[in-house]
């Protein structure tokens, strides 16, 4: 690397094979991650030998990312932290929803993101904390971070809750990196340990004689939970949950120029919850994309299935989100009781080309019967049955081709461990199985769907960039959406831009006439440490460009501002961009030509 040669993953992995092989002492084999933490540890400790190598950045930048483990995690731009709430019923009982009592509703245990929870104890800091360190670990840059907090419905916890939630999200990604955070994480670790242990036997054997009774189906998950929760309050440590919005504010303030920027929250809800109210709170929290499950839009299988609520809830639900600049994200599945493949392409169809729906993200996955779910029943009565897999993979791939190019697949399965699949598809690359099929069927080129074109973790020569606009309309919107694409129609970056219809701006809605709204910026490619224009297609002036096209379009449409529905680590670089802070968003007014700018 030094002579000016580079070396690849590939030639490394082979120089370190070949280290390894002839080694009869396993303990001197060496690894990628024993080299990261290695070369990091010297860097810290500003080593002679670091000093002696006299490396300047950019070869620091090549030896980081052929050691980073694991690219694709920051593959998309940023670093995810996904965080779990504490277990907590919900008010619907759909019929493949699991009933895991050691987790929120509809969790399960075995899930990565659930384990790493449950050894947090499920308290939001130790969370943050414990990911962040360890994507540090793996090389990843930190400074700009997506939190999506899953469990459930956001809005059936207690608001002293979801307040001191939001609280200590913003204060872990605040101390990321410092003193501060070690000594907190020690602190917080042997409060939840010294508070815990006279209980957990007695924790222990209570919730696996309620589970055995939730599995056999002779309770269910609300019952067991209230018979459970006396206990686990008991096993508690006293911690300040009595933070004020005040404190919430204070700390986001400080997130603005913190290490560890928050530049997305995500939460995750039902779409009965969603209101002006709701939504409202939403934004004081800082929220910019709100997931909701919707799971079909046909109300007879939306009964059949057990679950509350009406495809008229969820276009309504939809209809506001959209209006208060966010991110829409609906789940929605296939093989639900009563419905059939054709049924669930054609419904999928609806999702993506009715105006009242048309969601900018998706999570499409397969129902698949876990052992505590209700759903066991229609299974063994022959009520149900998990489709063949060539059924499951056409389906899919016809919903993939449905899609268009403004809306993106997030996933096609869900991460439940195998050995907790009674029945249903157990394949963890259905997403490969699915593209190859489409690519098959189709060619590539047929593809409009997002994440199949994105980057990932190339670099892009911004010569070979074009800026595309296309227009879609919704039922209380005309939206557009910019996209850079090379000459593959690969995508490195795009934006949303939301142009309201002024008649249906309700009381309550925080928009007012004449305002534009950008609802998403997203440039793909490795991310770049943040004032650091040193890595990958971020820092390239993409996203700027992006947000002039967009002002000059919202200008030309007859808008007098666009808001912008920041993420709170993101209101320093919109401020750079003419945007003031406005409440709940950030506004720019629009002049421009002869009215000058
Ligand atoms: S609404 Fe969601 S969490 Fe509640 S029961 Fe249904 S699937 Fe489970």
């Amino acid at each position: 690397m030094r002579c000016g040669q580079t070396l690849t993953h590939r030639e490394l992995d082979a120089i370190l094979r070949r280290h390894s092989k002839d080694l009869d002492d396993p303990s001197r084999r060496i690894s990628k991650k024993q080299m990261l933490s290695f070369y990091q540890a010297q860097k810290q400790e500003r080593s002679p030998l670091i000093a002696s190598l006299r490396l300047d950045d950019a070869t620091d930048d090549a030896l980081m990312r052929l050691l980073r483990a694991k690219p694709r995690r920051t593959a998309s731009g940023v670093a995810t932290v996904t965080v779990l709430t504490k277990p907590w019923p919900c008010r619907n009982d759909c019929i493949y929803c699991p009933n895991d009592i050691s987790m929120p509703k509809s969790y399960i245990a075995d899930e990565p993101a659930c384990q790493r929870a449950e050894r947090c104890f499920f308290d939001p800091y130790l969370q943050v904390s414990a990911r962040l360190t360890t994507l540090a670990n793996m090389g990843h840059n930190i400074d700009k971070v997506e939190l999506i907090v899953l469990g459930g419905t956001w809005f059936d916890y207690p608001a002293s809750y979801r307040t001191w939630f939001s609280c200590e999200l913003f204060r872990a990604l605040d101390d990321a990196g410092t003193e501060r955070s070690l000594a907190e994480v020690r602190r917080r670790r042997r409060l939840y340990e010294d508070a815990r242990e006279p209980f957990d036997a007695q924790i222990q054997a209570l919730q696996d004689e309620l589970q055995h009774s939730v599995d056999a189906g002779m309770m269910d998950y609300r019952c067991a939970f209230q018979a459970l929760d006396p206990l686990r309050q008991a096993a508690l440590p006293q911690l300040d949950e009595d933070v004020s919005e005040e404190e919430l504010a204070r700390l986001q303030h400080a997130n603005e120029h913190a290490h560890a920027r928050c530049v997305g929250l995500v939460v995750e809800t039902r779409p009965d919850t969603v209101s002006v109210q709701t939504l409202t709170e939403l934004r004081h929290m800082g929220v910019t994309k709100v997931q909701v499950g919707i799971q079909s839009l046909d109300d007879a299988i939306l009964a059949q299935n057990g679950r509350g609520g009406s495809v008229d809830e969820v276009a309504r639900a939809l209809a506001l989100i959209r209006l208060f600049g966010f991110k829409s994200h609906v789940h929605m599945m296939a093989n639900l009781m009563g419905s059939t493949p054709e049924d669930d392409v054609r419904l999928y169809r609806m999702l993506m080309e009715d105006e009242r729906f048309m969601p900018d993200e998706v999570k499409l996955y397969p129902c698949a019967l876990v052992a505590s779910a209700r759903l066991t029943e229609g299974f063994q009565a022959g009520r149900w049955q998990p489709y063949g897999e060539e059924e499951l993979v056409g389906l899919l791939s016809a919903c993939v081709l449905a899609t268009p190019e403004h809306t993106r697949i997030s996933r096609m399965i869900r991460d439940i461990p195998s050995q907790d699949i009674v029945t249903g598809c157990k394949k963890t690359n259905l997403r490969q199985m699915v593209e190859a099929d489409v690519c098959q069927k189709a060619g590539e080129r047929a593809v409009r769907e997002m994440r199949m074109r994105e980057v990932a973790t190339s670099a892009i020569d911004p010569a070979t960039l074009t800026l595309r606009t296309s227009a879609y309309d919704t039922t209380n919107t005309r939206e557009i959406f910019l996209q850079w694409v090379d000459g593959e129609d690969r995508l490195a970056g795009f934006l949303r831009l939301s142009l309201p219809d002024q008649h249906t701006l309700s009381e309550g809605i925080p928009v007012g006439e004449g305002q534009a709204m950008i609802r998403e910026v997203h440039i793909y490619g490795r991310t770049s440490k943040i004032h650091e224009a040193k890595e990958g297609n971020q820092h390239l002036g993409l996203g700027t460009r992006l947000v002039e096209r967009a002002c000059q379009l919202a200008h030309d449409a007859g808008y007098d501002a666009v808001n912008v529905i920041s993420a709170v680590g993101t209101r320093a670089y919109y401020r750079r961009l003419g945007f003031e802070d406005a409440g709940l968003y950030q506004r720019r007014p629009l002049r421009f030509g002869s009215e000058g700018r």
